[in-house]
């Protein structure tokens, strides 16, 4: 007996009122490439499942959208044309753009979405990587201020004809973002949306918050750190999850666009925020940025923590997260 049909039984037999005995309308899907998992709580149930529905819709959109895969996608348009003229793109690809840029800047370039025009290069299920004077000759395209908006006109033009964007380093938490919000209009308070490594969490787990696990880089078997968390966003990246290694070496996902070589100095960052588009962008910008100047960004930023696993597999916390197990 499932404890769903345990509880309505023991409703029945004492009389209880049902308040809040609905169950929670669980989904999972393959999109964007990864795994999307969401959770959803509403005392009419169709309504929550209506709401897993729009998340998977969202998910969707933003794929075809946002996907350099996709040859047909707003960004392949973009990549296609953005050097030789200005292109308006869509409100959505617009402000996930602006976001990236303003990621850039606080971040010295670290996180900047030009990074593609090296990292196309790469095939990591393929093992293929590009050499070190095919890198140095795509660098040249390599540079957030290459990309220039014209608020007025949602316009984007590239300023270097080399130049090709991915957003992988912050879509899947701007799609987690968009989704929480089309939910929240349905009149959703208790949801967990996840999209890979990007999760947010509105309300708690019937008065308990949500227990979110993060596994060790190495031993995966292992898991660093429990947080409990209710209205909070959650980014891992890590360098196991895209890779491939050769003579020791590990190529992976991450690209420093200093050098348009996998960035190396630590293993896995995890960061909590209020909204999963920071937390996102933020992960892929510390892994970049590296222990001192992860750790430094983190805390100049309010409502931001990191858990760091540093090249020597120690975790390193941020202030507000000293006290954890
Ligand atoms: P995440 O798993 O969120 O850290 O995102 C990794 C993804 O971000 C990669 O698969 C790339 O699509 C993209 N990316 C890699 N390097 C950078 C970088 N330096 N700045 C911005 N995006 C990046
Ligand atoms: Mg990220």
């Amino acid at each position: 007996m499932n404890k769903f049909v345990l509880i309505v039984l023991l409703a029945t037999l004492t009389g209880m009122q049902l308040v809040s005995a609905t169950e929670w309308v669980v989904r999972d899907a393959e999109i964007m490439g990864t795994t999307i998992h969401t959770e959803v709580w509403h005392e009419d149930i169709q309504i929550a499942q209506e709401a897993a529905q729009i998340v998977l819709q969202v998910m969707e959109d933003v794929n075809q959208s946002m996907s350099p895969y996709i040859e047909t996608s707003e960004l392949s348009l973009l990549n296609r044309e953005a050097a030789s003229r200005a292109v308006t793109v869509s409100d959505d690809l617009f402000s996930i753009i602006s976001r990236s840029l303003y990621y850039s800047d606080i971040t010295s370039g670290a996180f900047d979405v030009t990074y593609a025009s090296v990292g196309y290069l790469y095939n990591f299920r393929q093992s293929v990587r590009p050499t070190k004077i095919q890198r140095m000759e795509q660098l040249a395209g390599v540079d957030f201020q290459h990309i220039e908006l014209d608020k007025n006109n949602n316009g984007v033009h590239f300023l270097h004809p080399n130049v090709k964007i991915d957003l992988g380093g912050i879509a899947k938490g701007h799609a987690v973002d968009r989704a929480i919000d089309e939910a929240k209009a349905l009149g959703i308070k208790n949801i967990l949306v996840s999209a890979g490594g990007d999760t947010r969490i509105i309300g708690d787990r019937q008065g308990r918050p949500w227990v979110i696990g993060v596994r060790h880089p190495i031993n995966k078997q292992r898991v660093i750190a429990k947080i409990p968390l209710a209205d909070e966003a959650l980014s891992t990246s890590g360098d196991y999850e895209r890779y491939f290694d050769e003579d020791g070496v590990r190529y992976h996902h991450i690209i420093d666009p200093k050098t348009g070589d996998s960035a190396r100095s630590v293993r896995a960052v995890t960061i909590l925020g209020p909204f999963a588009t920071d937390t996102d962008a933020l992960s892929t910008s510390v892994f970049v940025l590296g222990p001192e100047k992860g750790m430094e960004l983190v805390e100049s930023l309010v409502e931001i923590e990191a858990i760091i696993v540093n090249q020597q597999g120690n975790l390193l916390y941020s202030s507000g997260l000293q006290n954890i197990e």
